[in-house]
């Protein structure tokens, strides 16, 4: 058994995801992302520019690929399982490091194709695509397989890295819904399938939530909570106004569809929603340009906005950035000055509040502004797109894996998922709290 594997970034933190996988002398990158508010607070924007890497390692915003050591030559391929931002953003800066492709779904080809061009950051890479519910052969002893899952953005996949040495299946992010609104349902035959071929030797898995113990509810219940506040309260002659997460294209298709339902004309604002969106048509997930208004530069949101004021707020159910209250974004600048806000128009925050001082700080500015205009606020208009206690104890007893590291947090929420596995009978010495920079090695497995 020559397995090792390397906890990188995002397992001292949440953010800038990263891990290593060494198999005898070849290694495999899963994920690679930024930590956004690290990087947000070198650049005052989440837009990726052009930076040295070295500057964006010392912020802790991009992972420390140094700690690869000798295994930086030996990297066979790049695996971003979605397109997130935290999985996905430090490609544009950090992949240039190895001699390998990126391969990815088709959305998240889509967004990081977008990313790179926008940065204008040299990229000599290829991107190859894989779909879900797919293979790859990566060397003749690796097969990249491709297990289709939900999350909060379309065609996220558990990475499941077949070796001579068994199964290393990477979990991070997902969750278990088997409604969702939009894309494929998580392959649960599979999983299953993979578990009972009793060779899985390594769970990598998100623990963000393991403290919580429940299930994660489904995306259509997020989408019956946007239906009861969009058509269940009166807004006659009111301006209607979403926020939520560029990123996740089945929150802003329910959008849509209730913004037709209430007879609105339905309109994106600003160029973090259109990337998403055009990533999103490029592959035929949805087809918005068709159902409604997307303004993609923010130059031309303020006339537009007062183009509506003066035809009927009320014909229009808009959509923007700034559910975190982001300074940079359309919500706030909407509520200083570039919208004429009234007394009982409508806010509804269909996001909850990403738990950091920044975020706290940000959303209570704006909710206060927003009170001080009159303007009625329906917030936490959300669910989750990561899994909770009884998604991790399913995914377990699925795919019986002989070791399990949680990933994606901080200690205490991994330390949350290693207590499920010990109820679940696990030895201590099967479960593995990493830190950023540990490295993991199975001895015999
Ligand atoms: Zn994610």
């Amino acid at each position: 058994m020559a397995i090792e594997i390397m906890a990188v970034g995002g397992y001292s933190e949440v953010g800038r995801n990263m891990t290593a996988i060494k198999v005898d002398d070849e290694v495999i990158i899963c994920d690679m992302g930024v930590h956004l508010e690290n990087y947000i607070s070198l650049t005052e924007d989440e837009d990726l520019v052009n930076i040295h890497p070295d500057e964006l390692i010392a912020h802790n915003a991009c992972p420390n690929i140094e700690l690869l050591g000798e295994w930086k030559e030996k990297v066979k391929a790049i695996i971003p399982t979605h397109a997130h931002l935290d999985h996905i953003g430090a490609i544009p800066f950090l992949a240039r490091s190895f001699e390998c492709p990126i391969i990815c779904t088709p959305f998240t080809a889509a967004l990081l194709n977008s990313l790179i061009t926008d940065a204008k950051i040299p990229f000599k890479n290829k991107i190859k695509v894989l779909n879900v519910n797919s293979s790859i052969k990566i060397s003749n002893s690796l097969t990249m397989e491709f297990v289709s899952i939900t999350h909060s953005t379309p065609q996220t996949v558990v990475a499941v890295l077949h070796t001579p040495y068994g199964k290393i299946v990477y979990a991070n992010d997902f969750k278990l819904d088997n409604y969702p609104v939009l894309g494929t349902k998580p392959n649960l035959a599979r999983l299953e399938e993979i578990g009972n071929e009793g060779d899985v030797v390594c769970l990598v898995m998100d623990s963000l939530y393991a403290h919580e113990a429940r299930k994660m509810p489904s995306e259509s219940v997020a989408r019956a909570m946007l239906k009861d506040v969009l058509l269940g309260t009166y807004c006659e002659g009111k301006a209607v106004i979403c926020t939520t997460f560029s990123s996740h294209i089945a929150r802003l298709k329910s959008m849509v569809d209730y913004g037709k339902r209430m007879g609105r004309k339905v309109i994106f604002l600003g160029r973090s929603l259109h990337k998403y969106i055009a990533a999103a048509e490029s592959v035929g997930l949805v087809k918005f340009s068709e159902q409604a208004e997307i303004v993609k530069y923010s130059s031309k949101v303020k006339s537009r906005l007062n183009k509506m004021m003066r035809e009927g707020i009320d014909k229009y159910l808009i959509i923007c950035t700034g559910h975190q209250g982001e300074p940079q974004a359309g919500l706030y600048k909407m509520a200083h000055g570039m919208f004429d806000f009234k007394r009982g128009d409508h806010v509804v925050f269909s996001s909850s509040v990403i738990p950091s001082p920044t975020n706290q700080r940000n959303r209570h500015v704006i909710e206060e502004k927003l009170t001080s205009l009159g303007v009625r606020i329906f917030k936490d208009i959300h669910v989750s797109g990561h899994a909770a206690r009884e998604d991790h104890r399913d995914m377990i007893e699925m795919l019986k894996p002989k070791h399990i590291v949680p990933s994606h947090s901080e200690p205490d929420r991994m330390a949350a998922l290693a207590d499920l596995a010990y109820d679940l009978g696990y030895h201590e010495r099967f479960i593995h709290l990493l830190k950023n920079g540990s490295i993991l090695k199975f001895n015999g497995a």
